[in-house]
């Protein structure tokens, strides 16, 4: 007998019929002997219409409402499913964030888990209940609905397992666990059978959107079991390495064949800014960049050119939704610098290899560089850290790119 926190994505909680199935497979494991705490997302879609009704009414909505607003999709979604589970004889109960009390900050919109009360829930548990949370969502100290950032239920799920010193998080979306790549861009994508957590959070990181970025750090923060599986498939009850079991992130980096490269990782969201012949004295960079991280945007890759004639060139990116912004700023300071002209390109994508492997392998640069040069694809920029290598290029190339790569660097195989 184990306890076990099971989360849902949108497309596993779809439709009725699906969560009907849910049920279902909730049902085997309560047969098998398994407490389980369940946390489900909104029904697929549901998010992305929310946000396009606030939209419809402001372009920046209140953040407060916005959140009340986003919340109300979850809780749909966490009665039906108590309701299917009631009716096939499990014992079920829903509950909403405030409900829960998952304690957060007050930053609405990508609030940040600060406590979780597990006693209620242990009483539930105690009398055979399963527990049905609605991810994505708590409650900040004055009372007000927050949310915790888009795929936030992910989050949700590894920090009940955490509170609860769960034996394992499952976390079941429509893929069979964590692939090379992105199975949707490269259909030879290989799914594997372990990542680590490092290379995990970098995949997250760095574009994969199978798991919330913030879901794996508190999984090795708190030193969580957390594992990606498909919730259309048959569930197992034993430890194989075949489809039914996804991929488990661990900490056992010996155990793991030792691949060089573990994945590629692609993120469409970024856009670039150039600000051409600013002075190259001390506290330029403070100077352009300061501004731009006063005005909320989260600046990612950053390149400064050397000077020739006393002045110099800063690029850097930013998430598509802040270049408007940014370029604003970056206009202002531009003016106040005397700089010769503000550019920028929101049609930029930014690839990266990810490997623990390549701490021990030199030329793994050189071969990806060769690679995209043999297919005529342009590097605007790169970077690198030891267990990555980025680059950004034209949005146009981002497929072609990631094809290339994935097979240059074997992935498919076994
Ligand atoms: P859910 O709604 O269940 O949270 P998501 O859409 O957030 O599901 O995440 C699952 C999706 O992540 C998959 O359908 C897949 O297209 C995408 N994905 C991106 N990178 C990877 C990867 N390396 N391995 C598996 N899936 C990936
Ligand atoms: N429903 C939210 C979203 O679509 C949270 C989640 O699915 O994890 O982003
Ligand atoms: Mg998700």
């Amino acid at each position: 007998m184990a306890l076990i926190v099971q989360k849902f994505g949108g497309t596993s909680v779809g439709t009725v019929e699906r969560i009907e199935n849910v049920a279902d497979r909730i049902g085997l494991f309560r047969k098998h002997g398994d407490d389980i705490v369940v946390v489900v997302s909104a029904m697929s879609g549901e998010t992305n219409r929310l946000v396009k009704l606030a939209h419809s009414i402001d372009e920046k909505p209140e953040a407060r409402e916005y959140d009340v607003l986003l919340s109300t999709g979850e809780q749909v979604t966490i009665a039906l499913l108590s309701m299917a589970l009631n009716k096939r004889g499990i014992k079920a109960r829903s509950y909403t964030g405030t409900q829960v009390h998952i304690l957060t900050d007050s930053t609405h919109n990508k609030a940040r888990i600060l406590s979780i009360e597990e006693k209620k829930m242990r009483t539930d548990l105690n009398e055979g209940r399963v527990i049905v949370v609605a991810g994505f969502q708590g409650v900040d100290e004055f009372g007000n609905i927050t949310t915790l950032g888009r795929g936030g239920s992910d989050t949700t799920a590894v920090a009940l397992a955490a509170a609860l010193k769960a034996d394992e998080c499952q976390i079941y979306t429509d893929v069979d666990g964590v692939y090379t790549t992105d199975p949707r861009v490269v259909p030879e994508a290989r799914r594997l059978d372990k990542i680590t957590f490092e290379e995990m959070l970098e995949m997250a990181s760095l574009g994969s959107k199978v798991l919330q970025i913030r879901a794996v750090e508190f999984a090795g923060k708190y030193n969580v079991p957390l594992r990606v599986l498909s919730s259309f498939d048959e569930p197992s009850f034993d430890d194989g390495d075949d489809a039914a079991n996804g991929t488990l992130i661990t900490y056992e980096e010996d155990e793991m064949e030792q691949a060089l490269i573990s994945g590629i990782a692609f993120n469409r969201d970024e856009a670039k800014l150039t600000i051409l012949g600013v002075p190259d004295k001390p506290g330029v960079a403070y100077s352009i960049l300061g501004p731009v991280g006063d005005s909320n945007v989260e600046i990612d890759m950053i390149i400064q050119n050397i000077s020739a004639d006393g002045t110099t060139d800063f690029t850097f990116t930013v998430h598509r939704n802040d270049f408007t912004q940014a370029k604003e700023v970056l206009r202002q300071v531009a003016d106040e610098l005397g700089a010769r002209e503000v550019v920028g390109d929101d049609k930029i994508v930014k690839i990266s290899l990810v490997g623990v492997g390549m701490r021990s392998h030199a030329g793994i640069a050189s071969k990806m560089f060769k690679t995209l040069a043999e297919e005529g694809i342009n590097i605007n920029m790169i970077s690198t850290s030891e267990i990555k290598i980025s680059v950004v290029v034209d949005e146009k190339y981002l497929e072609l790119g990631v094809r290339t790569l994935h097979s240059a660097f074997g992935l498919e195989q076994n």
